[in-house]
């Protein structure tokens, strides 16, 4: 079974980057988090973390995102947790909101209709205006106009180890455009005409099929979730709770063209595309696969899925992922097969 057969991982080896990190904050990077007043001692728990992790000693920005004005509750609760500096943006309504030719009477009747087959969070409105927002609306956000690389943080996480190089440095230095560290089957029902519809997309556009493009990760044929629900989408995404960016790839023309094409097609509320299952197909087909790298040295957890390398750096158990009964929902040795394994 390809899915499930381990591949051997060579020790985590990060001398190369220290070196290149002596120089601090040589690049234009920022944490970002997008949350709600009532998390602000969660956030706060997420962000003690990665400052004590990484942060204290690159002292990157941190930019709060929220759809209402932020209480001073959160802004004081959070700035106590960094030394860095705290920014605070309240989105404006038309961007998150959901756009003109949405029509709610049709979304609400597929909402109940995802409930009735049990995918999460399929009826709350704000939810979905999350997903179309961190798809696309993000990067157009006057906010991150001088920022070209973003680490996305949430609410509810948790850091393992000790990040001593400059991620941002290193993504520049590298020429990536996306990381991640954790990497997931998705519920088809979320998805049912996502594929589809970036083909239509592709379609139109042939020549912004990327030469070392990554797409069979997203259409792999013997994958359990490749069905007749997902129209032979593999679901394999980028777990996007956790994340570091190049905010430019996101803001080119070719994108956000994609992004406009699958908002017009309005999925984010007919169905509940995540930002997540939009920006994995987007990359496998728009993006260099040498351009996407696993921070495998990050140890993380979001609720219920993990990444945890072997090595002395890092307080968590090596090679956990989920509990053995979510064991079959990770898409790694999958992804490793189709891009290759280079693991610096
Ligand atoms: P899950 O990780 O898929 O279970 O979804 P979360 O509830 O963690 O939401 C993803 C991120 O978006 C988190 O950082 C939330 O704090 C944030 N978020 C979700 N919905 C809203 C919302 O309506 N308003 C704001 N301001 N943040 C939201
Ligand atoms: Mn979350």
């Amino acid at each position: 079974n390809p899915f499930s057969e381990k591949i051997e991982e060579p020790p985590i080896n990060d001398e190369f980057k220290l070196v290149r990190s002596s120089d601090k904050r040589r690049v234009k990077g920022a944490l970002i988090s997008l949350c709600r007043n009532e998390e602000a001692k969660q956030i706060a728990s997420s962000v003690r973390q990665v400052e004590e992790k990484f942060n204290s000693k690159f002292k990157y920005p941190w930019i709060f995102f929220n759809d209402e004005e932020f209480s001073e509750f959160f802004k004081a609760t959070v700035s106590r947790a960094t030394d860095a500096e705290t920014r605070f943006i309240k989105i404006d309504s038309i961007d998150w909101e959901e756009p003109e030719h949405i029509n709610m009477a049709k979304a609400e009747e597929a909402w109940q209709k995802l409930a009735d087959k049990g995918v999460q969070y399929s009826k709350m409105k704000s939810y979905h205006r999350m997903c179309r927002w961190f798809s696309g609306k993000i990067f157009t956000n006057p906010a991150l106009d001088d920022v070209d690389y973003y680490w996305r943080v949430e609410p509810k996480t948790s850091f393992y180890c000790n990040i001593d190089y400059d991620v941002f440095a290193y993504m520049k230095d590298k020429k990536k455009i996306y990381g991640f560290n954790i990497n997931l089957f998705d519920s088809p029902y979320t998805v049912e005409t996502l594929l589809p519809t970036t083909l239509e997309f592709l379609d139109q556009h042939r020549d912004y099929l990327h030469d070392n493009n990554s797409f069979s990760w997203s259409v792999h044929k013997k994958s359990p979730k490749n069905n007749d629900i997902a129209h032979g989408y593999s679901t394999c995404h980028f777990w996007t709770n956790f994340e570091i960016v190049d905010v430019k790839f996101f803001r080119s023309k070719e994108y956000q063209e994609l992004f406009e094409h699958l908002d017009k097609a309005g999925g984010f509320f007919y169905e509940r595309w995540g930002d997540a299952p939009v920006r994995s197909l987007a990359l496998s087909i728009l993006a260099d696969r040498e351009q996407i790298h696993w921070f495998r040295d990050i140890g993380y957890t979001h609720d219920p899925y993990s990444n945890c390398p072997n090595s002395d750096k890092c307080v968590c158990e090596a090679g956990s992922f989920a509990s053995p009964s979510l064991d079959d929902q990770n898409c790694m040795n999958h992804w490793l097969r189709v891009a290759g394994t280079s693991w610096d």
